[in-house]
């Protein structure tokens, strides 16, 4: 009875395995209508906004001659080999593309100016960009580690020296240090390293054809970054009294119990000042019994 079980479990297991895999290996398309002409207009009437793209671990993953830590499956081919010179001692890089990078580019690039901004040297990715690119002229703007700002450790991405007008630019990045200054003009994703059945580049399509549509990236990208605010209460880049900053200002929870504590009162008043006026009955059938008390 025990070894049924067992196999019963293991047939369960095995047959979700399989479905899982069979999902995640759909084909995925992200098709492109053409624009209707209210779009159009809506298109024509806002600054067309620069996407600022990572490399490492965003868009691919590469290893060099030597590494210790294995981080791809063995035996997993590169997509390209890299062969750079470093300190006069020539390296080889492995590269490996995120899953549907190609396909990613090619839909931005027609929505965005895309610049590549990697903490990663010249030599190194200027060659991966150029693969990337791959006589498309799509990724001709680049930045690299000597354009960064030391910071704690590790490296911060100046983005008002790529595009002085922060409304219309923002960075998709791994690494949140790097956008530490500008945390309302970025997209977090997730680390990539050698899942091939990754589809955070996919996923984030729709948003990203809908944010060309905006007047301020801002007004969106902060949205999500309440994080950052509690971290930095004092913020002084953006007005105070910007719409955005009202409508994502954190509250402590005793704040929220009394905001919601005076919209009640306010209900019940208005109630009671209802209730003296000669459509009183009508109305108070509309309203819970217990406001009414
Ligand atoms: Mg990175």
């Amino acid at each position: 009875m025990l070894l049924a079980s067992r196999v019963w479990t293991c047939l369960c297991f095995m047959i979700k395995k399989q479905t899982r895999a069979i999902i995640q290996h759909q084909s995925v398309k992200y098709d492109l209508f053409p624009l209707s002409p209210l779009s159009r207009h809506r298109l024509s009437i806002v600054k067309r906004k620069v996407l600022v793209l990572d490399l490492d671990e965003t868009l691919i993953h590469s290893h060099h001659d030597g590494v210790v830590r294995q981080t791809v499956r063995p035996g997993t081919p590169p997509d390209f080999v890299l062969k750079v010179v470093i300190d006069r001692h020539p390296v080889r890089f492995f590269v490996h593309k995120r899953p549907h990078v190609d396909f990613f580019l090619d839909i931005v690039s027609q929505w965005y100016e895309l610049v590549v901004f990697t903490a990663s040297m010249e030599i190194y990715g200027a060659a991966v960009a150029d693969k990337l690119d791959a006589g498309r002229g799509i990724l001709q703007r680049r930045f690299y580690r000597q354009h960064c700002t030391p910071d704690l450790g590790s490296y911060t991405k100046d983005l008002g020296a790529i595009c002085n007008d922060l409304s219309s630019v923002f960075i998709l990045d791994n690494s949140p240090g790097a956008y530490r200054a500008y945390p309302d003009n970025a997209i977090p994703i997730k680390s990539w390293f050698s899942d091939p059945t990754d589809v955070a580049l996919l996923n984030l399509l729709p948003v990203l054809d809908a944010l060309r549509f905006t007047a301020d990236v801002r007004s969106v990208l902060s949205r999500n970054l309440h994080l950052h605010r509690l971290c930095r209460p004092n913020r002084t880049d953006i007005p105070v009294n910007s719409s955005f900053t009202k409508i994502h200002r954190i509250e402590t929870p005793s704040k929220i119990v009394d905001q919601v504590e005076n919209c009640i009162d306010n209900i019940v008043t208005q109630v009671q000042e209802f209730d003296s006026t000669k459509d009183s009955k009508k109305f108070k059938s509309r309203i819970p019994q217990r406001m009414c008390n």
